[in-house]
């Protein structure tokens, strides 16, 4: 297996905010999903991503939800698709233009599953040129339609976020098996898809696409909770904006989760997102 001194890697990054930065430094990451009932989904993901120091977030979330969301945050902005669909008639122009605005994509936390979501989400795949985190409904959609998989470009940065429910699901597969086996699962969905895989849990398993793989060993089980997956793919997605190479940011991402579901206190059962979020703030700018 690999060697990947992830403290080590992220030395470089562990920098404060460049004296002369304005936001564009910091990159734009965009944040799909949000559907009915699962609005708190995105809006942990954007707030982690800016705690994590992307200079701006977009969340979309279904036009019925925007009002919603309106009312439960401050600093990201929102833009949300008609019914479920993104690139309808409506839609389709306005995502062009926006489109060269994101520095990385997030889809998936709350997106539910919806009639055409097939196409919706192969569209995305293809179109979508930035780096590209599929995480919860995105890879069951995935998993449901595994030709899906070929509709990303080759060569486009791509990360599945997978616990070992979700992983289990995309190999046709059980989660005990995915248990006993973690390492080789994801190494062969890696190679397979040509994507990176993140199978979570405890000591989550980072595949590369080129079979490499590390074993993360920072974590807590406070971040057994609703809510904590989100927090990972908005992170990741924050040092994808940010033009962090994937092979760095992958890694060091769910290296520093691991260190704030550590630090965040106040005892490993009563943990919330907030103190999960202070505590993603502390570990960006510090070297671990
Ligand atoms: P999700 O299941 O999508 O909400 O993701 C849960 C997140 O919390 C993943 O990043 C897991 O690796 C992490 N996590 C959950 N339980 C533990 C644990 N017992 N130890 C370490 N990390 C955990
Ligand atoms: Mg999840």
């Amino acid at each position: 297996r690999a060697q990947l001194n992830t403290p080590c890697l992220w030395q470089e990054y562990a920098q404060p905010r460049q004296e002369w930065a304005h936001k564009g430094t910091y990159g734009h990451l965009h944040v799909i999903g949000g559907a009915g009932g699962m609005l708190g989904a995105v809006v942990m993901a954007g707030e982690a991503a800016y705690r994590m120091g992307a200079g701006y977030v977009t969340l979309t979330v279904p036009e019925s939800e925007r009002l919603a969301l309106a009312a439960k945050v401050t600093q990201q902005l929102i833009w949300s698709w008609p019914g479920q669909e993104v690139f309808d008639a409506g839609s389709a122009d306005v995502w062009k233009e926006k489109r060269e605005r994101f520095s990385a994509v997030a889809v998936g936390p709350g997106l539910g599953r919806f009639a055409g979501e097939e196409q919706w989400l192969g569209q995305l795949m293809e179109e979508v040129e930035v780096p590209l985190v599929l995480d919860a409904d995105a890879l069951n959609i995935l998993a449901a339609h595994p030709s899906l998989f070929r509709r990303r470009k080759k060569g486009a940065v791509t990360i599945l976020t997978p616990h070992p429910g979700e992983m289990a699901r995309l190999i046709g597969s059980s989660t005990a098996e995915v248990e006993v086996q973690r390492h080789q699962v994801a190494r062969q969905l890696a190679l397979k898809t040509d994507m990176f895989v993140v199978l979570k849990g405890r000591y989550t398993v980072i595949a590369f696409p080129d079979g490499k793989q590390v074993l993360n060993p920072t974590g807590s089980p406070a971040l057994a909770k609703a809510g904590s997956g989100d927090l990972l793919t908005g992170m990741i997605g924050s040092l994808l904006a940010q033009r962090i190479p994937a092979e760095k940011a992958v890694p060091m991402a769910v290296y520093l989760h691991g260190k704030a579901g550590e630090i965040a206190g106040p005892s490993s059962h009563g943990v919330m997102v907030d103190d999960l979020l202070r505590a993603i703030a502390r570990v960006r700018s510090t070297t671990v």
